[in-house]
């Protein structure tokens, strides 16, 4: 079969460090294309914008939206009217509505989106899985805290509206638990922390509740120094098993059950498989309840301000 011509946009860290070596990868795809407006790929016709890209390659099949996820939502939707598949980076985009939109234009389009949450593809996320269809959830608790200067250096748009700020990664841990817990849940309360110079939050402390009593404790903060921690604990009636390394590995009763992983290129090696199979299938993948979730705890959150926040060396802000 020949191989998925597709074109990636917005050629930043997630683009040279994931989509562009498992794309090479995988042989249900041919990178024909870029569009950024400072980057420039060996081997493949650029271009500073989408628009430009479509015009000027127009037998292009798909494209990987790689953008911060502010402008996810114009890209997708002017790719799906142009007849493209559109793989969308995490966070989906900063509105449901938008989203909801676009999976009925690719509904009207008979195009597949596919809207991604890499860290489902965590390789310990589906043997925790397993642990709950046998045990039942009594606690969890969310503990992501990472140093913002070394993961996202020189992002100014992490701390614009619609960046999500600490929700950045913090809603790759709520992808996980949307993926391991089927019923609704909802925040109890929610202390977002904003910097006083900035749009977004730096840190949130959450309290969480499933519709069948099970509270979830999610601590999320970019001003972590030391070990970064991504890690879910969870107690059942069974004893406790942790998730750890972004889902990458896990413990169960203290004991290490999938090896260390932490490495994000089985995700992304997943996803693009995953792509190619909806493709062939001619299906949309769309999963709104990690950004329902994020909505919600915005809607009953209370926002402080607290000390303003600057990257050291950066006028941008
Ligand atoms: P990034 O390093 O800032 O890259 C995004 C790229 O988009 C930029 O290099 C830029 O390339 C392009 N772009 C176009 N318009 C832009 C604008 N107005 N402002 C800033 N950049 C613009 O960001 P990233 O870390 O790759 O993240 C991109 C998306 O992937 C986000 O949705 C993020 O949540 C997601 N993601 C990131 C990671 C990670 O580890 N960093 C992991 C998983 C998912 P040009 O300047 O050449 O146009």
């Amino acid at each position: 079969m020949r191989a998925i011509r597709i074109g990636i946009v917005g050629v930043g860290k997630i683009a040279r460090d994931q989509h562009l070596p498992c794309i090479a990868a995988n042989p249900a795809f041919a990178l024909v294309a870029g569009a950024s407006r400072h980057a420039q790929l060996p081997g493949i016709a650029n271009f500073r914008t989408l628009e430009q890209m479509l015009d000027g390659v127009p037998e292009l099949d798909a494209i990987a939206i790689c953008t911060p996820p502010q402008l996810h939502f114009d890209a997708a939707k002017l790719a799906l009217e142009r007849g493209k598949h559109v793989l969308m980076e995490k966070p989906p985009c900063a509105s449901l509505a938008q989203l909801a939109h676009l999976k009925k234009l690719a509904g009207a389009a008979q195009r597949t989106l596919y809207q991604t949450w890499h860290s489902q593809h965590a390789p310990a996320v589906a043997p925790a899985g397993r642990l709950l269809e046998v045990r039942r959830l009594r606690r969890v608790r969310v503990t992501w805290k990472e140093d913002v200067l070394k993961w996202h250096p020189g992002q100014t748009w992490i701390w614009q509206a619609g960046g999500f700020g600490v929700f950045d990664p913090g809603i790759n841990a709520l992808s996980i638990l949307t993926r391991l817990i089927a019923e609704p849940i909802f925040p109890r309360s929610a202390l977002l922390l904003v910097p006083a110079n900035l749009e977004a939050p730096i840190a949130a402390e959450l309290d969480l509740l499933t519709v069948g009593g099970v509270e979830i404790g999610v601590s999320l903060d970019f001003r972590h120094t030391g070990p970064q921690t991504w890690d879910i604990d969870f107690e059942t009636d069974q004893g406790p098993f942790k998730l750890s390394a972004g889902g990458g590995a896990l413990t169960v009763d203290g004991e290490p059950a999938r090896g260390e992983a932490g490495e994000l290129h089985g995700e992304y090696i997943s996803i693009y498989r995953a792509f190619a199979q909806l493709i062939a299938a001619g299906r949309s993948e769309v999963d709104a309840r990690p950004l329902e979730l994020v909505a919600d705890i915005f809607l009953t959150g209370r926002q402080v301000a607290v000390a303003p926040f600057e990257e050291p060396g950066s006028m941008a802000r």
